[in-house]
């Protein structure tokens, strides 16, 4: 077991850090909103592998949503969530309130434009500007080398990529692939909020992305004809009302029309209430 210590307040999480460093330590940091599940504890082992000491954060950011019923139904767990970093081996759970991260008089705002336009950052305005906002606060407490991002948010990583390389933050980021649920279903801490029936239909969503895989395994390159398959496999589902279905490039985030180099497939479909996103790298064979 290793220490483990829960701090809430940014001076402390700097004190800690200093004497880290001071003894030349590398240091992880994983930033998440909470009701942790094995796609989070993965990031987790990765930064672990990589760094000597590794910081998590749990902080539901009310600057990167929306909606505020998506924030209010946004779940909560967090007395099992630091179990579950104790026994990942995380050495340090920083658990800000609101008003730490975002002190009186906070009027700063961090807009990555052009590969926020597409995909979920033209459904939800402004939610890009609360990411790259607290990951540069949430950054310049933690100091870490490196910071482990999913790929299941790729719009994310994409965003903080460039906000790190264009603000030289001198932040590596290193990615994480998506953990699944045995019927394919990424983990999401929203998945809990799906109902029996809307968890048996989310399967679709990755069913439909393996048939894009097998579409351009055969040979399809033509974006529409990708996009109009995965449609037909997600609306087998009922209960699914797909919000948006793109293939992108993943650097960029600009919509492609042909599969000429790696493309990002991102969708985002709701079930009820519940938005879930979910995304796959499509390949084309060189050969
Ligand atoms: P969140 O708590 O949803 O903000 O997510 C925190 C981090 O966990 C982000 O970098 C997400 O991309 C990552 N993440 C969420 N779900 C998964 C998953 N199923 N597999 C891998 N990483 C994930």
């Amino acid at each position: 077991m290793t220490d483990f210590t829960v701090l809430r307040t940014a001076e402390q999480v700097g004190k800690l850090v200093v004497k880290w460093r001071k003894a030349g330590m590398r240091i992880g940091f994983v930033p998440t909103m909470g009701a942790l599940h094995k796609g989070h504890l993965s990031l987790v082992s990765l930064a672990l592998g990589e760094t000597d000491r590794v910081i998590v954060s749990i902080f539901v950011n009310p600057a990167q949503f929306d909606r505020g019923d998506d924030l209010e139904s946004y779940p909560g767990t967090c007395d099992e969530d630091l179990m579950k970093l104790d026994d990942a081996g995380a050495h340090c759970v920083f658990l800000p309130s609101a008003d730490e991260i975002y002190p009186e008089g906070f009027s700063t705002s961090v807009h990555v434009s052009g590969l926020t336009d597409t995909l979920c950052g033209k459904y939800r305005p402004g939610h890009f500007d609360g990411v790259a906002t607290v990951c540069a606060v949430l950054f310049d407490i933690v100091r870490p080398d490196i910071a482990v991002f999913g790929r299941k948010d790729a719009q994310q990583l994409a965003v903080v990529r460039r906000m790190v390389d264009d603000l030289r933050l001198g932040v590596e980021v290193l990615v994480g692939e998506i953990v699944r649920e045995p019927d394919g279903l990424a983990m999401s801490s929203r998945n809990s909020n799906l109902n029996p029936e809307e968890r048996v239909q989310s399967a679709v969503i990755h069913g439909g992305l393996s048939k894009a895989s097998e579409l351009v395994a055969e040979g399809v390159r033509d974006a529409d004809r990708i996009c109009d398959a995965v449609r037909e496999f997600i609306g087998m589902a009922p209960l699914a009302s797909i919000q948006y279905l793109g293939l992108v490039d993943p650097e960029t985030m600009m919509h492609v029309e042909k599969l000429n180099a790696p493309g990002l497939l991102a969708v985002a479909v709701y079930f009820g209430n519940t938005r879930l996103i979910d995304n796959v790298i499509l390949k084309p064979d060189r050969s």
